[in-house]
């Protein structure tokens, strides 16, 4: 008997088991494989399942067995590789595999309808648009370019237009002249349609070496390319895409969410002329579909994407390459808790192929890799154009007498730089106005209702917010407890120092880049733009400005308050201020003018700002393993982080509780001391969003002997009579302890 073994997509740490679909034809079942999706009912409702094994048993008897609805594909979805690194990950995160394998396919497949033809709008010239003279359509230079084009190509896709820097508007005007026409046709790798527009630059020796250093041929091996900001990292992964794809490979490239700008993309357009699948948040589903297709179909070469892009399916994966390997969104912070990063080095080593992670501030995690050995270690210490590093100096801001987070010598330093002609960025990791609001009278301060927190003030749009729950509220007037006017703003965010620097620098534009000034479509471009345009102006943002941007006539960056990461619970504090830090710094004189970097510090003295201001991560990263190590923490031991949250702080705690108790009284080796627990202890913010949350840390020296506590915890925890209640996370490798 053929018995389909399911995974479903429903939050259930197991499979399903059902009987074919009614007459299903005997020769198709025996060519059924595994990643194929299945339609079967499920509750009240048919759901989309794949198919992870054929079995000929199950625990059910067979006369309780459904069948299946119907089988959706002839040749799986979930291609071999992709299902054995979900399969592999549902275990070390101990998530559902079916909810793992939803986080994987696009979501059109996870739908039974069928789905649809794999075909590309393409244009070309009508009769008309082919009668027009060489040269044509002078007074729209744009349209004109495309006319060109069309007339030495017969037919031109988006991707032909991105890299001639056109958009669909320039294509529809020619359209509204009868010139052009759309036209739809399955989808077939790029003809070499397009000369590349850019060609590669000549590598200095230390970016050769770092190329030479990585075997496209000798199967898996993970390289850590440490290069300091502006090194030429992006050169190098072009030059290793360009060989991979000469030894007809695809290359498989995850950027951070905020890294993914159309100035990257561009870049790799120019360079390339084959097709490029690129996958992130933002896409359409049909869009999302249309990449994933392409890569699986082996059509588009470079798939570059964010985190999930981990699961496109590639039948000729080369090589993958992880840029700012230390960046935080390669960790999914909710639902399915997984790194990107960790999973692309399990599938390149499945895959035998090379991986590179690049950064210039390595994570500790792949910097401890590195050091001993188990990567191999490439550096780059120089500016690949030739400009100097920046040199870092500290304000001691103790005593000083701030002008809203000002200090003297730093305005003086931005008058200085504006003066001269250039442009300065002023970093502050806090959005909003201020983040207290206080009644001078009575000593009320504005509290989240639903949360441990305080409100943030947002003065342009007259609000309160929660930056915790998203809560808004209107900015009151008056104190709500004594009703007095005498409400005052204490501390600064993005806004009051956007404000600050306006009053102080009247004549020079004063560019906000941070989540509120961004969220529109093409907002962050826009602005983006205009600091390129070179003239004078100060940058004032959150660390949105920290990433990849080029900024060549920045000679200044002013880190308003470097203290805030020193002082941060999470044992992950310093490393990210540390990163966070010589980022932005790193924006500073990447070109012919060199940079200078200020720092307001009321702790001069302490040990790791002495480290970040003589300009050495090295250096710093070594101090924070050195601690790493004495405590026992990643990269020398192993966390798991257990959530619970409910409306009653008690109950979630008890639940843990007996998680905890149930764990070690099963487990003889916690005598021995390999997995260690502790708490249940309120979570740092007790209450979020309205519910009180608890957690239970697991700390262990060996990662199998972790996991293997896992999987009984969660069986342990899936039939506890609060396990429906109580809303519980496992976190394996917590990126924080929040
Ligand atoms: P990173 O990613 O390491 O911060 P980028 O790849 O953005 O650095 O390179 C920084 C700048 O150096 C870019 O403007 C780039 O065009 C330039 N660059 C990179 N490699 C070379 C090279 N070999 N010769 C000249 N300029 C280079
Ligand atoms: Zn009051
Ligand atoms: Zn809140």
């Amino acid at each position: 008997m053929n018995i389909l073994r399911l995974a479903m997509p429903a939050p259930l740490r197991r499979s399903f088991d059902y009987l074919p679909p009614a007459n299903s034809n005997p020769t198709m079942l025996s060519q059924l494989q595994p990643g194929c999706r299945v339609l079967a009912p499920f509750g009240p409702r048919k759901l989309v399942g794949v198919l992870l094994s054929i079995e000929t048993e199950s625990e059910i008897a067979s006369n309780k067995l459904k069948a299946a609805t119907a089988i959706l594909d002839q040749q799986p979805s979930l291609a071999a590789p992709i299902l054995q690194l979900c399969r592999w990950a549902a275990n070390y995160y101990q998530h559902p595999i079916g909810d793992v394998i939803s986080n994987a396919l696009p979501v059109l497949m996870r739908k039974s309808q069928p789905l649809p033809e794999q075909t590309d709008t393409y244009w070309r010239l009508t009769t008309e648009g082919k009668g027009l003279p060489v040269g044509a359509l002078k007074r729209a230079p744009k349209q004109a370019k495309l006319l060109a084009l069309l007339q030495q190509h017969d037919r031109l896709n988006s991707d032909d237009l991105a890299r001639h820097a056109l958009s669909r508007s320039h294509v529809r005007s020619l359209i509204e002249k009868g010139l052009a026409e759309s036209f739809e046709c399955h989808r077939q790798a790029a003809p070499n349609n397009n000369k590349t527009t850019e060609q590669p630059l000549a590598l200095n020796k230390q970016q050769q070496h770092a190329l030479d250093a990585i075997d496209l041929t000798a199967g898996y091996c993970c390289a850590l390319l440490e290069g300091i900001t502006g090194s030429g990292k992006t050169e190098v992964y072009l030059q290793l895409i360009e060989r991979c794809l000469k030894q007809g490979k695809q290359a498989l490239v995850l950027i951070p969410e905020i890294g993914l700008t159309p100035q990257t993309l561009a870049r790799f357009r120019r360079r390339f002329n084959c097709s490029i699948a690129i996958l992130h948040s933002a896409l359409t589903d049909r869009e999302r579909l249309t990449a994933w297709q392409n890569a699986q179909a082996g059509i588009a070469k470079i798939i570059i994407g964010t985190r999930s892009a981990v699961f496109t399916p590639t039948p000729n994966l080369g090589v993958i390459i992880i840029d700012e390997e230390h960046d935080s969104s390669f960790k999914q912070q909710d639902g399915f808790r997984y790194s990107a990063r960790d999973i692309a080095i399990k599938r390149a080593f499945d895959q035998q192929c090379p991986i590179v992670l690049g950064s210039a501030t390595p994570s500790l995690e792949t910097l401890h890799n590195a050091i001993t050995g188990r990567y191999q270690h490439l550096i780059m210490t120089e500016r690949a154009t030739g400009a100097s590093t920046p040199a870092f100096e500290t304000i001691d801001i103790r005593n000083m007498a701030m002008q809203d987070g000002f200090s003297p010598p730093l305005i003086a330093a931005i008058d200085h730089e504006i003066t001269a002609g250039n442009q300065v960025l002023v970093f502050i990791n806090r959005r909003g106005f201020a983040p207290v609001m206080i009644c001078h009278d009575c000593g009320f301060n504005a509290q989240c209702p639903q949360c441990d927190a305080r409100l943030t003030v947002h003065f342009g749009r007259r609000q309160l917010r929660c930056h915790h729950c998203e809560g808004q509220w209107p900015l009151p007037s008056h104190c709500p407890d004594c009703g007095s006017h005498e409400l005052d703003f204490r501390g600064s965010g993005t806004e009051r120092s956007e404000q600050a620097l306006q009053q102080l620098f009247i004549d020079t534009p004063v560019i906000r880049i941070d989540r509120d000034t961004t969220s529109r479509k093409n907002a962050m471009q826009a602005l983006i733009d205009e600091v390129h345009r070179g003239e004078p102006c100060i940058l004032v943002g959150t660390q949105m400005l920290a990433k990849g941007h080029h900024f060549p006539d920045v000679t200044l960056v002013a880190i308003l308050d470097a203290d805030g990461g020193l002082f941060c619970a999470d044992f992950r504090g310093p490393e990210k201020m540390g990163q966070l830090l010589v980022q932005v710094a790193g924006r500073a004189g990447r070109e012919a003018k060199p940079g200078r970097v200020l720092i307001q510090t009321h702790q001069p003295d302490n040990p790791l700002i002495q480290s970040l201001t003589q300009n050495n991560y090295q250096h710093y990263a070594r101090q924070l393993l050195q601690e790493r190590q004495q405590a026992g923490l990643p990269p020398y031991g192993y966390l798991t982080l257990l959530r619970a949250e409910h409306k009653q702080l008690d109950i979630a705690e008890q639940f843990l509780r007996d998680i905890r108790h149930q764990s070690e009284s099963s487990h003889q080796d916690s005598k021995h001391q390999t997995v260690q627990c502790f708490g249940p202890l309120p979570a740092p913010m007790t209450k979020k969003a309205g519910k009180y949350r608890a957690q239970l840390l697991l700390q262990a020296s060996d990662r199998k002997a972790l996991n293997q506590r896992l999987q009984a915890i969660c069986h342990f925890a899936d039939h506890h009579p609060y396990g429906k209640k109580v809303r519980w996370t496992i976190d394996v490798d917590p990126a924080d302890m929040f």
